[in-house]
């Protein structure tokens, strides 16, 4: 299948200049939405994950039904403040500005091959920040699946060494 033309695309959004890349066409389609994340499962399974990553929201929508499917963990990558137990931090540079990422100290186990599944890979800085919490807790990163990539961004130069996937690109 064909998934780029499932993706709605909105221009000057949240901002001027943007041109923001909407999934949410994608998942309103169930065989679209089910085939992607099939591809994203088939990959995580190439790549032996012992646990499926996720960053919030969107990360959600294709690591949750991934891990599901496997039967594996889902470990959920949060802004500050959204986890209840002891966490761990990385500040990180966001394509529209500059946030914190948590996710829980115990979250992943010394040893355990994670994947990282997300919607869309822009500058790459969600994903490194990320990367550092996985690593910090003793995990290794497998692979990172995207629905999407955005070329000219350098996001794929910011993740240099890591094994990546994507399904759409936009030049
Ligand atoms: P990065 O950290 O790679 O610069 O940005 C990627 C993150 O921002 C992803 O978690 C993604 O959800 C969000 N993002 C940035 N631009 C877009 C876009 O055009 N469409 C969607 N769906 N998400 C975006």
């Amino acid at each position: 299948m064909e998934f780029k033309q499932h993706i709605k695309e909105v221009e000057n959004w949240p901002k001027e200049g943007i041109s923001f890349k909407d999934i949410t066409s994608l998942m309103q389609n169930g065989p679209a939405y089910k085939q992607s994340v099939d591809a994203l499962i088939d990959y995580a399974r190439k790549q032996d994950a012992d646990v499926i990553a996720g960053p919030e929201a969107r990360g959600f929508v294709v690591g949750c039904p991934a891990a599901y499917a496997m039967e594996i963990g889902f470990v959920p990558v949060r802004k500050e403040g959204k986890l209840p137990r002891e966490t761990v931090r990385v500040e990180y540079g966001l394509e529209y500005g500059k946030d914190v990422l948590t996710m829980h100290h115990d979250a992943i186990q010394p040893g355990q091959r994670v994947v990282i599944l997300d919607d869309l890979l822009a500058t790459g800085g969600t994903i490194e920040a990320t990367i550092k919490m996985i690593e910090q807790l003793g995990g290794t990163v497998a692979g990172i699946g995207f629905l999407i990539e955005l070329d000219g961004l350098g996001g794929r130069e910011k993740l240099e060494g890591y094994d990546i996937l994507s399904l759409i690109r936009y030049a």
